[in-house]
C-alpha cells in the first residue's frame, strides 16, 4: 500500500516548515506521504511500538497483509519522514509542547476507546473488551508487551456486536483456543454494520452459532469468573435516529446461556489526545474533534483527520482524509492565513 505519491524528495524545495503528525494509522500515513512530497518537514508520533494503527495491530492478516503495508512505511521513511513510535501524546509528552514546536500539527488518533454495555458483571474476569483483546493478541505474536493481559480463550465463547470488531473478535477467538464461538447481535444481520456477507462467511467458513435479535442483560459469575450470559430475544420496531429499525426486548423472552469467556466488541469511541481540550481544542458530543470543512480545529495551526475527525469509519475515508487534510495543511503553511470560524463547523 503506498502513502507517498513522490518515490524521492531530493528535487523538491524544501518549505522550511514543519508538521507533527499525532497517530501513524492510513489518515496519519496518507497526510505524511502528502506532506513530505510537498517539501515540508515531517514527524509521526504513535503510542504504538511501530508505525501502522490498525493496519497493523487491529485487522488480521488474512484481510490485509501486512508485509504490503510495511513496505509503504517503509518508503514513506525512505523519502525523510521521522517516526517517533511508543510515544504517547497527552501522557508521555504534551499536545502544547507539540503545537509550539511545529508549524502544524494534524490530530489522526483514531477511535481507540470502546463502548460498554453497562450491564452487572461487564467486569468479572473472563469478560474482555475486544477491541484490546485484539491489539494485544497482535501486540504479543509481534513480540511486543501488551497494553494488558488477553490470556488464551478456552470451551464456549460468547463475542457481542455487529461490526468489523466484532467478526474479526470471532477469527482470534478461534485462533486464542476457543472450542464454540457464539455471535449475539441485537439487531439482524440485514442492519449489522458489518454487512451480511461477513456474518455469513462466520457461519459457513467458522461454524460459528449466530443469534441474531439478542441482547446480553447481564453477565453471571461463579467464584468470579464469568460462566454465562442472560439474554433477553428482541424484535424489529419503528426506525430509530440511524435510520435501521429499534430493537426492542419482548418480554418474558430472557434465558440464559452457558458461557466461558466473552469479547465485548459495541462500538469504537474518538481518542483525542487526553488533553486536547486544555489546549483549546473543541470536541463534539460524539468525542470526534470539531472541525471545518479544511480539517480546521479550533486551534490556531492545528487539524484532524480520519475516523477521530468522523467517527469509525474504514481504511479508505480515514486515508482520503489524511490526504484531504494535508492539502489544507499545506495551503495554511504556505498562505499563513488561518479562517477557522465556529459557524462553519461540519461534524457537530
Ligand atoms: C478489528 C478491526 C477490524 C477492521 N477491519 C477493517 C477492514 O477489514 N476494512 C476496513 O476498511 N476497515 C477496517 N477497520 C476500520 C479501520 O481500521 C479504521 O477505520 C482505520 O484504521 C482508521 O484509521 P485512522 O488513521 O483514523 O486511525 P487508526 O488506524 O486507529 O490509527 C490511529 C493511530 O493513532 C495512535 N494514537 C492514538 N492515540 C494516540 C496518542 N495519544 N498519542 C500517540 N498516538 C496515538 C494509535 O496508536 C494508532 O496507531 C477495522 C477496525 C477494527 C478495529
Amino acid at each position: 500500500m503506498r502513502f507517498a505519491r513522490c518515490r524521492d524528495t531530493a528535487q523538491i524545495p524544501s518549505s522550511g516548515k514543519s508538521v507533527a503528525i499525532i497517530g501513524a494509522g492510513p489518515a496519519g500515513l496518507g497526510a505524511a506521504g502528502e506532506l513530505i512530497c510537498r517539501g515540508h518537514k515531517v514527524v509521526v508520533y504513535d503510542m504504538l511500538p511501530e508505525p501502522g494503527g490498525l493496519l497493523i495491530f487491529g485487522i488480521p492478516e488474512f484481510r490485509i497483509p501486512k508485509d504490503r503495508i510495511k513496505v509503504g512505511i517503509k518508503e514513506l521513511m525512505d523519502i525523510g519522514v521521522e517516526f517517533k513510535c511508543g510515544v504517547k501524546v497527552g501522557k508521555d509528552i504534551s499536545l502544547d509542547k507539540l503545537i509550539e514546536s511545529y508549524d502544524a500539527v494534524l490530530i489522526a488518533t483514531g477511535t481507540w476507546r470502546a463502548n460498554r454495555l453497562n450491564i452487572p458483571g461487564e467486569d468479572l474476569p473472563g469478560v474482555y473488551d475486544a477491541l484490546y483483546y485484539i491489539i494485544n493478541t497482535h501486540l504479543i505474536q509481534y513480540g511486543y508487551k501488551p497494553f494488558n493481559e488477553a490470556p488464551d480463550l478456552y470451551g464456549k465463547v460468547a463475542v457481542i456486536g455487529g461490526g468489523l470488531t466484532a467478526i474479526d473478535a470471532c477469527y482470534i477467538a478461534f485462533d486464542r483456543g476457543a472450542e464454540e464461538v457464539t455471535l449475539l447481535y441485537r439487531r439482524t444481520r440485514e442492519q449489522a454494520p458489518a454487512g451480511v456477507k461477513e456474518f455469513n462467511n462466520l457461519e459457513s467458513e467458522l461454524g460459528v452459532k449466530i443469534r441474531e435479535l439478542t441482547q446480553p442483560l447481564r453477565f453471571l459469575g461463579n467464584g468470579g469468573h464469568v460462566t454465562g450470559i442472560e439474554v433477553i430475544k428482541m424484535k424489529l420496531g419503528k426506525p430509530d435516529a440511524s435510520g435501521r429499525p429499534r430493537p426492542e426486548p419482548i418480554p418474558g423472552s430472557e434465558e440464559v446461556i452457558k458461557i466461558d469467556n466473552v469479547l465485548v466488541a459495541a462500538g469504537l469511541v474518538a481518542t483525542p489526545p487526553l488533553d486536547a481540550d486544555k489546549c483549546g481544542i473543541e470536541l463534539t458530543r460524539w468525542n470526534t474533534i470539531k472541525t471545518d470543512e479544511k480539517h480546521r480545529t479550533s486551534r490556531e495551526g492545528v487539524f484532524a483527520a480520519g475516523d477521530v475527525k468522523h467517527g469509525a469509519s474504514l481504511i479508505g475515508p480515514a486515508l482520503k482524509s489524511g490526504k484531504d487534510a494535508a492539502i489544507y495543511i499545506d495551503e495554511y503553511l504556505k498562505s499563513g492565513k488561518w479562517l477557522y470560524d465556529e459557524k462553519e463547523v461540519v461534524n457537530v
